[in-house]
């Protein structure tokens, strides 16, 4: 194992769905907004106009990007934002009409933990449950909409596990009852096709730095004639409903950013999925007792989980991290606590292999030698973790 770390002159990053590095071209376009075009977009001289321009561009790109109109799309201060506001702006906006939302059980925590502050405030949450694979079944919405739903939110693809929704028939059936679709599209972008129009969304949520953009910035796609209420109060920016001077750079770092990973899906896709087949492949035939989270088809090109049984999580990552390895058990945000991801505990995964999971999530700069590396050096990994685990039966002690 030692021989084989003291090769590698760059760590392997395999943490794409926690964020992704700002592309170069996206920092290029960003300088000049900090310097020369610095501009306020609501002021009235030369500069300011420079300024609304340039963010009016960055508007058209990201509308672009999903089918939309560019009067359509609201900058937002990230993909947690744009959820809030979603939830709980549609929430706000209907609550003579109804109380009553739907969405799924292996949501963000943006999005679960807008749904739980509304029921503290009254309002009524399905959480909708998923199989196996962590998919939401069409007919379980059918079930649970009511006359008095105002909102159904599906994620277009999870973070933890990478399976991708059936967001075009869920989205039918919610139009069926008069009812808006939300999605938060966060890890979709530039990984499978979004069509505001064909898929039938009312509103979307993505965030810039989960596809070679800067942190901390992010938008709302907010379907014409699309009630809901403003989640910031203050100036007239973002047509009233986003108050507060708008991030230039970061909305300009959002457009080029969107433009590049939606240009580049055809070449991107193939090739990454290609690797991420190789990884799954390679984990499940060389380690026993291993088993696949989440979706063997319908799922993100750039997602492996896996679970391994008799191991914890984190000291899988403390070893690969020591090899140059940088990797996740699931979502970022939970890493902190030690309770088994929601994700795989609603996908019905038994604690001892919920405990023993391992997220690798691929990007552009990953290469076939990246994915050689793990594959050689996991095995033993996963061996030497057992062999010291309370966890393990005889055979592994
Ligand atoms: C990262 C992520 C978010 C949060 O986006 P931020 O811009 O980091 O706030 C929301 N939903 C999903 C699915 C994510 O992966």
């Amino acid at each position: 194992m030692n021989a084989a770390i003291r090769g590698r002159s760059r760590p392997i990053y395999m943490d794409h769905a926690a964020t992704t590095p700002v592309r170069p071209e996206v920092v290029e376009a960003m300088l000049p907004c900090f310097s020369e075009r610095y501009g306020n977009p609501s002021s009235v001289y030369a500069l300011a106009r420079e300024a609304q321009v340039t963010l009016e561009k960055a508007r058209g790109q990201v509308a672009d990007a999903l089918g939309a109109a560019t009067e359509e799309i609201y900058f937002t201060s990230g993909g947690t934002e744009a959820d809030n506001w979603a939830i709980k702006g549609v929430a706000a906006a209907n609550r003579k009409k109804g109380d009553h939302i739907i969405t799924s059980s292996i949501e963000h925590h943006a999005v679960l933990h807008s749904c739980e502050t509304l029921e503290k405030q009254g309002y009524r949450v399905t959480y909708l449950p998923v199989d196996e694979f962590g998919r939401v079944d069409p007919a379980s919405v059918e079930e649970a909409i009511t006359d008095q739903t105002i909102l159904v939110s599906v994620m277009a693809a999870n973070n933890e596990i990478g399976t991708i929704q059936p967001i075009k028939k869920i989205a039918e059936i919610a139009h069926d009852h008069g009812v808006p679709f939300h999605t938060d599209a966060v890890q979709a972008i530039g990984a499978i096709p979004i069509d505001v129009n064909e898929m039938g969304i009312d509103l979307l949520s993505l965030s810039a730095h989960k596809f070679g953009g800067p942190k901390g910035t992010g938008a709302l796609y907010i379907r014409r004639k699309t009630r809901i209420a403003a989640l910031m109060d203050g100036g007239a920016q973002e047509r009233g409903k986003r108050a507060g001077t708008e991030n230039v750079p970061g909305a300009v770092g959002l457009g080029k950013a969107i433009e590049l990973a939606v240009a580049e899906m055809p070449e991107k896709v193939p090739r990454l999925a290609a690797m991420r087949d190789r990884l799954i492949r390679g984990i499940l035939d060389s380690i026993p007792e291993t088993r696949l989270n989440g979706h063997p088809t319908e799922r993100l090109p750039n997602n492996v989980n896996v679970a391994f049984r008799y191991v914890e999580g984190e000291s899988i990552l403390l070893m690969l991290d020591a090899l140059g390895i940088a990797a996740s058990t699931g979502s970022a945000c939970t890493s902190a606590s030690l309770d088994p991801s929601h994700v795989l505990i609603a996908c019905g995964l038994p604690a001892e292999h919920a405990h023993g999971s391992l997220r690798l999530t691929l990007g552009s700069q990953n290469t076939d030698d990246d994915v050689d590396y793990v594959l050689s050096v996991l095995p033993r990994v996963i061996e030497r973790l057992r062999k010291m685990s309370p966890l393990s039966p005889e055979q592994y002690t």
